[in-house]
């Protein structure tokens, strides 16, 4: 088992994994920087968030809000607008409260512990954010580096659960390599992203098979071991997409919102049940943590503008928070040149 400190095998560990990056990783823009800033967007960004989806929100973002004090000065309706469609909304609005933070601090904080005060920075960004922008020795563990470990070792619990994740987290500190703690780190994120990846491991092409045990052992495909996980809730809505004079039927979600505070949203049929529904656009599944909503869109009209909604311009919807389900839903509307039936 891989475990012990010291022990070779983790020099060869660390040595192979680290040539493997140097000469496979991909050529990611932050990547290119040891900026705090930029690292420490790119993280956020990153939680939850597939590499190809960050990449055009990630340039957009940084062209906006170039630095700390760009960021903390920021409309928060320029933010959002800015976030629209990346989903978990209270990240760029934790990205705001700790760039405002780091303003009163006059520095950006360079040390784990500080980077753990701030807002929406937990055990994960602390540790990516101090060993890649300034290399200090914190191992990261987020679910690349947890599948990879728990087949490295292996680890036949389930993952989930709290012994098997300190068992990992030891792990990942016994092995990280203290010289190079940040290129170490995103070299194993970076195998776990390309290589060793949850379903058919390509261990053909993995710089350290000689080491895994899973491999060892036959047990690639059935590690990491996951206990059941939460229930998902299927839900169905339908929305309308109500025109008039080039401006679409809008509204605004309640600053206390649990979810997309201040976002803008498309009606739905409950809100306005005097709307005259006039034709059918189609229908997708959008999923918000463990609910599926069946979203219904249909073409609407109203006889004049109902209390508590609003009219916003169709060519500058770019400006305001819209959520993505309504984004969705007028993109639908929009490719549905032919409406199919009445709803
Ligand atoms: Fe993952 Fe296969 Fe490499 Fe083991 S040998 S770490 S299972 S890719």
């Amino acid at each position: 088992m891989v475990h012990q400190t010291n022990s070779p095998d983790l020099a060869g560990i660390r040595r192979r994994l680290l040539t493997w990056y140097s000469k496979h990783k991909r050529d990611l823009p932050w990547r290119r920087t040891q900026d705090p800033y930029r690292i420490w967007i790119s993280e956020i960004m990153l939680q939850q968030t597939r590499v190809a989806a960050v990449l055009p929100y990630y340039a957009r973002f940084l062209a906006r809000f170039a630095d700390v004090r760009a960021l903390a000065e920021a409309p928060e309706q320029d933010l959002l607008a800015a976030w629209a469609g990346l989903g978990y909304y209270s990240r760029a609005r934790n990205l705001q409260k700790a760039a405002r933070k780091i303003m009163e601090l006059g520095e950006f904080p360079r040390d784990y512990l500080s980077l753990g005060e701030l807002p929406g920075v937990g055990d994960y960004t602390a540790a990516a954010v101090s060993s890649i922008a300034f290399g200090l020795p914190h191992a990261v563990m987020d679910g690349n580096v947890a599948r990879v470990l728990s087949r490295l070792g292996p680890e036949l619990g389930d993952i989930k659960s709290e012994p098997v994740r300190k068992r990992l987290r030891a792990l990942a500190e016994v092995l990280l390599d203290r010289r190079r703690p940040g290129e170490f780190n995103q070299a194993l994120m970076e195998l776990g992203a390309t290589v060793c990846l949850p379903r058919r491991p390509l261990c053909e092409r993995c710089p350290i098979r000689q080491y895994c045990e899973a491999r060892k052992q036959g047990l690639e495909n059935q590690l990491p071991v996951r206990g059941a996980g939460p229930r998902t809730e299927q839900r169905g809505k339908k929305l309308l997409v109500i025109e008039k004079a080039g401006k679409i039927l809008f509204w605004q979600r309640a600053a206390e919102s649990s979810r997309l505070a201040k976002f803008w949203e498309l009606p739905e049929r409950d809100q306005l049940p005097d709307a005259a529904v006039t034709d059918y656009a189609g229908a997708f599944r959008h999923t918000i943590v463990n609910t599926t909503y069946l979203v219904e869109v249909c073409q609407a009209s109203v006889a004049a503008r109902p209390t508590g909604f609003r009219w916003l311009p169709k060519t500058s919807l770019a400006d305001f928070p819209v959520s993505a389900t309504a984004k969705k839903a007028l993109a639908l509307h929009a490719q549905c040149a032919t409406p199919k039936r009445n709803g």
